[in-house]
């Protein structure tokens, strides 16, 4: 069998060990150079070119069906669980807990769960929806198992490396959020950033008030593809007489973009994340579609102000 193998940053190091593996049963693999971002990023193209029977990618749970033999290799790791016992000064006053991580921790979540109930605390686990598959289980772009729980609870844990998921996680929700990374051995309350994003966010907006002309970004990547928002923007930024041009990339370089000098502002319809953790990576304010809609209101309230003082003054 022809198989090619696709790993996130984070396996590459483990591909020729994986590749030597198949190739002794029989099979001919090749291995998937490319950056990888998640499940919604197959290198479907590269698999096609080279006629594999098979894509094996490794570290993600399946992002959403498509039209090729895909085969998903999820990836447990069993982080030590030895900042439990410190988070609870964190969790003082908290009496019912949510709980979130990422695919490679779910497994964990029965033993953290028993752990707070063993120390007097409700525990609950939202549901999946969307692209995540376990309960718990959260994504970049989906958090829904900690949003769905909000309400229910006085304080959320999320428990896993790094700040990429729980951010997501902290911006969608609205209660105290703390996140213990076993890798680091760091714990934090991230509340402060809600704010801080917020701000960021009202900025964006505010820069690109004067834009005229906008770069509107669709990938190739096929669980963030999105040509029909692309072109629903396109529309309604050409309807306020604005110009705009759909801009398509598999990975998006931001060299390149910032080359593209005739746009003001760029606006995103790829991984709802570019918007939020890349926009310093730009010379010009990179908006999402909900940043572009406020803008677009704004300039339309502010433009019928403008109207109405100058028929004042004309009075
Ligand atoms: S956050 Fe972005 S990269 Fe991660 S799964 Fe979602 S679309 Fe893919």
């Amino acid at each position: 069998m022809r198989i090619l193998l696709q790993f996130p940053e984070g396996l590459k190091q483990y591909a020729l060990r994986y590749a030597k593996e198949l190739e002794r049963s029989g099979n001919e693999v090749f291995i998937s150079a490319s950056p990888t971002f998640g499940a919604c990023d197959l290198a479907l193209d590269e698999a096609r070119s080279l006629k594999a029977d098979k894509l094996v990618h490794f570290g993600h749970a399946e992002f959403h069906h498509v039209d090729f033999n895909v085969e998903y290799v999820e990836y447990k790791m069993d982080a030590s669980l030895a900042l439990l016992p410190r988070s609870l000064d964190l969790l003082s006053g908290f009496d019912t807990i949510g709980l979130c991580t990422t695919i490679q921790h779910v497994h964990q979540l029965g033993d953290i769960k028993s752990f707070y109930e063993s120390r007097g605390k409700t525990v609950v686990i939202g549901k999946p929806y969307g692209f995540a598959k376990k309960p718990g289980q959260i994504l970049g772009c989906d958090v829904g198992s900690a949003a769905s729980i909000d309400r229910q609870v006085d304080a959320h844990v999320y428990f896993g490396g790094g700040v990429f998921h729980p951010l997501g996680a902290l911006l969608s929700t609205t209660k105290p959020f703390i996140a213990i990374d076993p890798f680091n051995g760091m714990m934090e309350r991230m509340d402060q950033m809600r704010e801080q994003y917020a701000r960021r966010s009202r900025g964006k907006v505010l820069s690109a008030m004067g834009a005229k002309s906008f770069g509107i970004l669709v990938t190739t990547k096929n669980g963030q593809h999105n040509m029909r928002l692309a072109e629903l923007l396109k529309a309604r930024i050409e309807r306020d007489g604005m110009s705009s041009a759909i801009l398509v990339a598999n990975t998006f370089d931001f060299e390149s973009l910032s080359n593209m000098r005739e746009f003001d502002a760029f606006v995103n319809t790829a991984c709802p994340r570019i918007a939020i953790d890349d926009c310093d990576r730009l010379p010009k304010p990179l908006l999402s579609a909900n940043e572009l809609m406020s803008l677009l209101s704004m300039k339309t309230e502010l433009e019928a102000l403008e109207r109405a003082r100058s028929q004042a003054a004309k009075q």
